[in-house]
């Protein structure tokens, strides 16, 4: 049960929020991240409603058209070189504004942890590194080393996202893609030995 006034309604009620806007697929992988980041939120004592709105909400506005992103990149003054990216990068930074615009939470480590739930970014508070694990790890997520990297979110939280930039910017690299800086960023700052 929320109990801290961060959402204005029952979890129930925002489940189904998120539910209408998004497939049924997607949705299903909310919920699986849900469960992952509460389960990290209580190893390492991070308020579990906290986590349980993050992952919620994190993909919340993953489906929105490339038009909806720019209006409003324009509407909200961000960074206008965000016009230059595109749906993998909007849907968490962009798609934070969205959370707080239509959903009304306004919580402000909650909408950095959607906002970096993606890239990550080079300071990460616990919510921030736990809502980027539990997307990565998820139930549903299956890839080399998914068993131990998981297993070592529970154990050394950074090393988890440190490990997860490496491979993620290993891969993008291997598809060669345009890697957003705050994603190397992440990368100096958390993968470097
Ligand atoms: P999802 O929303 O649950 O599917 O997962 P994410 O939000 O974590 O990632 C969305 C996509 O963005 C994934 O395919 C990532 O590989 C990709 N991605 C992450 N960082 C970058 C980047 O720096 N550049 C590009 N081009 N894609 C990225
Ligand atoms: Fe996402
Ligand atoms: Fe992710
Ligand atoms: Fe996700």
């Amino acid at each position: 049960v929320y109990t801290k006034n961060i959402y204005n309604g029952s979890r129930e009620e925002l489940i189904n929020e998120v539910k209408a806007a998004l497939s049924a697929k997607r949705f299903q992988h909310v919920l699986r991240v849900e469960k992952m980041a509460t389960e990290l939120a209580d190893c390492w004592q991070v308020d579990e409603e906290l986590a349980s709105i993050a992952a919620l909400t994190h993909d919340y506005a993953k489906e929105r058209s490339d038009a909806d992103f720019l209006a409003k990149i324009s509407e909200k003054k961000l960074d206008p070189n965000l016009n230059n990216w595109g749906n993998n990068v909007w849907h968490g930074v962009v798609g934070a504004e969205m959370v707080k615009d239509e959903l009304g939470i306004y919580h402000e480590d909650i909408l950095n942890a959607i906002r970096q739930h993606t890239t990550g970014g080079s300071a990460m508070t616990k919510l921030s590194q736990i809502l980027y694990m539990a997307d990565y790890i998820e139930e549903a997520r299956d890839f080399p080393g998914v068993t131990e990297v998981r297993a070592l979110a529970f154990k050394d939280l950074g090393a988890s996202v440190g490990w997860q930039t490496a491979h993620t910017l290993a891969y993008l690299m291997g598809k060669q893609v345009r890697i957003y800086p705050g994603t190397l960023l992440t990368y100096n700052t958390w993968s470097v030995k």
